[in-house]
């Protein structure tokens, strides 16, 4: 199985799929020097839903796949001192770096608006 997670679009936001039926958003990750063959990834995860919850592929109404080249920042051993001494420096030249790629850290919605709103705060 290569979905590392699923979302019900159905549940967030109704009006995203038809009155009966259920939206899912799949999730599934490659690294850069990963192949990324997207219809068979894509129809392998229709299959393996499909088993795993138990809907036939003739159930399926529409499918399709937004390939994202960038999402997560890089993760290794260097990244925190690296990104530490960038931003440091970024700030003595009066500019603030914020959010998810600013902060070059993985970091979920909340904290990337906390820290625009800490930021902002600074000035305020
Ligand atoms: C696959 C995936 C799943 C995730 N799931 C969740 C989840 O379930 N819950 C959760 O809370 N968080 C989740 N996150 C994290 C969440 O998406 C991020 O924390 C959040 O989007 C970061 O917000 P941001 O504004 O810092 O950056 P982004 O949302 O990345 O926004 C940056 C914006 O800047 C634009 N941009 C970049 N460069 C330029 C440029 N030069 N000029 C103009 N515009 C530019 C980009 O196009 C983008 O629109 C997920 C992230 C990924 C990748």
């Amino acid at each position: 199985m290569d979905v590392s997670r699923v979302k019900v679009m159905s549940n967030v936001a109704p009006v995203a799929s038809r009155k009966g039926t259920t939206a899912l958003q799949c999730e599934i990750f490659r690294r850069m020097d990963e192949d990324l063959p997207v219809e068979e990834l894509t129809e392998k995860a229709a299959r393996d839903l499909g088993r795993l919850l138990g809907f036939k592929q003739t159930d399926i109404h529409a499918i399709s796949s937004i390939p994202v080249s960038h999402s997560y920042v890089i993760s290794d051993h260097n990244r925190e001192a690296a990104s530490n001494t960038i931003i440091s420096w970024l700030e003595e030249n009066d500019i603030y770096p914020v959010g998810l790629f600013g902060k070059w850290k993985f970091i979920w919605s909340d904290a990337a608006y906390i820290s625009v709103a800490m930021t902002a705060l600074k000035f305020w």
